[in-house]
């Protein structure tokens, strides 16, 4: 990915640097990054305890 400015901001559009593809602002891509990592933390054993 190649950035005009030093500052991201969330409503920024990212575009594939391999193919030029949109891929989201930054939040969402944010957005989606968490749950991924929430995913992760949380293994479907440990929600079946909750
Ligand atoms: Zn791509």
């Amino acid at each position: 990915m190649k950035f005009e400015r030093a500052e991201i901001r969330e409503t920024d559009i990212i575009t594939c640097a391999a193919c030029g593809h949109n891929l989201g602002t930054m939040a969402s891509i944010r957005e989606k990054m968490k749950k991924a990592y929430q995913r992760l933390k949380q293994p479907s054993a440990a929600r079946k305890l909750q």
